[in-house]
């Protein structure tokens, strides 16, 4: 029978969980979801049904011509509950899960007939992401997003169930705050209370989990919502979150030993056992081997140096480079050894695009020849010499560039990662994470021409470096450390300062006056002041692990309601203007474009 929408039948079974032995048993059950897929045979009528926990067959026989006639005007995408039989499938299908078996239906609800359904439930399609996100939650059914969110959470309750073992407690934070300096620009939220006051939202709570420290709390997590306005490289969010952690009377060594376990039970959802402790590597060796302090040690093509085989060339390129101060360095790519000019042309172009000024190649063919951009001015033996050096053997191509050491470093780092991934030379299904540790405490901005933070102004130098803060600032390390998967860095952090007079030092070593120091972070000097136990910690991008684990190529896949690389969301159409009287409450003008600034 046909009953009315508005009543509800009570599931008695999901969807995907329709067994044989119920077939056997020719069980009753009653199922409530979405039709999937509907198709006419004959007179038979067959209906996918799919909810949370799968899919599963569902026939309408004309034997029962009430709900039949109601099957016939089933669409995807309507929600129906339908009472039945189950029973085995004359011809099954192996593929599926409930392939085996179907379900008689001997009574049909439909509670919603869906008219505006923009595309299909399905993976295989591939509709364009715009009508996508504009209609998130028909996207949102698809078996792999479904997947990708169901599987976030489980990452989600593993990291908790680890750090709750841990001795860790939850604390959340405020998100209306004040600017905390994380290198981006702030959301800022003007006040209505206090008109031409503005809150910011937290890049990440940095000094609030430091407080917390001081606070007497010693293990505080937060699954953290972080707003940064930035303009969106390709695979951002403006707001992402992060796993935030902080301990008191910490090392290094002790913030390993919390997030290692941490990451494995993270591992773990996806049935992969990593092991560890897990690869340490100082920073300087990340930079001269791999060219990147996020090293991807999936694969070989290091760095070579090869200014002593590049010396006295009488090369003018070698020469400008090596007498400026500059280098000349290299990387060997195995199998290249007959690349196409068109790939050379390729390389070119990328280590261009990295900033370099050229790229000189030198091919070593199998068969002993040997061919290069440089030919005629280096001549075949130097050649072979600067080939030997990189590491090319036969067989194998050897790819140089001559600039200043930076340029050299940055466009190999780029070019091994883009050559390995066009060669297929990354092995599939491997799991490398690299503690990176020994970082500079600051860089040198060219254009303010001033020390800035590599980190952020409140990690710790190293002890034993302190007394060069201002002799030599650009020599002192810091106490930071991140954690890189397979090139991608997936967490960062550090040991903070815990007593003021070094935190005023490294504030002074940023050029920022006492006296914006005190305006800016007085809160922070002042609890330092006020019994600040040593402490430090980490933050993991948990939507880029998530993304990572679940193989998805975006971290879009990994959040039900992500924004565009314009940081819109298509959905709700956010950002949104606002109606004069929330502006005039806010005290806010408009501003024309076309109106001149102060
Ligand atoms: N607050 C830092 C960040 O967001 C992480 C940390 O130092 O713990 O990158």
């Amino acid at each position: 029978m046909a009953a009315d929408a508005g009543t509800l039948l009570h599931r008695t079974v999901g969807c995907g969980l329709v067994t044989e032995s119920d077939a056997e048993s020719r069980r009753d059950v009653v199922l409530t979801g979405w039709v999937h897929r509907r198709r006419d045979l004959g007179r038979l009528i067959f209906v996918e049904m799919r909810d949370a926990t799968g899919r599963v067959q569902v026939v309408f026989d004309p034997e029962y011509p009430e709900i039949h006639a109601v099957a016939e005007k089933l669409h995807a995408e309507d929600v129906v509950g339908v009472r039945g039989t189950v029973v085995r499938r004359e011809s099954p299908n192996p593929q599926h899960e409930t392939g085996q078996v179907e379900v008689r239906a001997s009574e049909i609800v439909v509670h919603n007939p869906a008219s505006g359904v923009p595309f299909p439930v399905d993976d295989e399609l591939e509709a364009n992401e715009e009508l996508r996100l504009q209609h998130r939650y028909v996207d949102l059914r698809r078996p792999r997003l479904q997947r990708a969110i169901r599987l976030r959470h489980k990452i989600a309750a593993a990291a908790r169930l680890a750090l709750d073992e841990a001795g860790f407690v939850e604390i959340e934070t405020p998100i209306l705050t004040r600017s905390t300096p994380e290198g981006a620009r702030d959301y800022l939220v003007p006040s209505r209370v206090h008109p031409g006051s503005f809150y910011a939202l937290p890049q990440s709570p940095q000094l609030f989990k430091q407080l917390l420290m001081v606070a007497g709390f010693e293990r505080y997590y937060q699954f953290a919502r972080c707003f940064r306005d930035e303009d969106l490289r390709a695979d951002r969010q403006p707001e992402f979150t992060q796993i935030d952690l902080e301990m008191s009377f910490a090392t290094p060594e002790s913030v390993y030993a919390v997030v290692e376990p941490l990451v494995q039970g993270m591992f773990r959802q996806i049935g992969v056992e990593v092991a560890a402790p897990f690869r340490r590597m100082p920073y300087e060796e990340a930079m001269s081997r791999y060219g990147v302090d996020r090293p991807d040690t999936r694969f070989a093509l290091e760095l070579a140096d090869v200014g002593a085989a590049a010396a006295g060339s009488g090369f003018a390129v070698f020469d400008a480079a090596l007498s400026s101060g500059g280098a000349v360095r290299g990387i060997a790519v195995p199998g290249a050894g007959g690349a196409s000019r068109k790939q050379l042309d390729t390389w070119t172009a990328w280590a261009k695009d990295a900033g370099a000024k050229g790229l000189i190649w030198i091919k070593r063919e199998a068969s002993g020849g040997l061919t290069s951009s440089a030919l005629k001015v280096l001549g075949e033996e130097r050649c072979r010499a600067l080939a030997d050096a990189v590491g090319a053997r036969e067989g194998d191509a050897a790819l140089i560039v001559a600039d200043s050491a930076d340029s050299c470093t940055r466009t190999l780092g780029a070019l091994r990662g883009k050559i390995a991934d066009e060669l297929g030379l990354i092995p599939k299904g491997r799991w490398d994470l690299v503690w990176v540790e020994g970082f500079p405490l600051l860089a040198r901005d060219p254009e303010e021409d001033r020390w800035m933070a590599m980190h952020h102004p409140f990690t710790a130098p190293r002890w034993d470096h302190l007394d060069k803060l201002e002799s030599d600032p650009g020599s002192v390390q810091a106490q930071a450390y991140d954690l890189v998967l397979n090139g991608t860095e997936i967490a960062g952090g550090s040991i903070r300062i815990h007593r003021s007079d070094v935190q005023e030092r490294v504030f002074a070593a940023l050029a920022i006056t006492p006296a914006e120091a005190v305006a800016k972070f007085g809160f922070l000097l002042r609890a330092l002041k006020s019994g600040a136990p040593p402490h430090g910690g980490i933050a993991l991008g948990f939507d880029r692990i998530c993304a990572m684990l679940v193989g998805a190529a975006s971290i879009r896949d990994v959040i039900a309601f992500p924004k565009t690389t314009s940081a819109s969301d298509l959905m709700c159409e956010a950002p949104s203007e606002i109606d004069a009287k929330q502006l005039r409450e806010l005290r806010l003008r408009r501003v024309d474009s076309a109106e001149p600034q102060a």
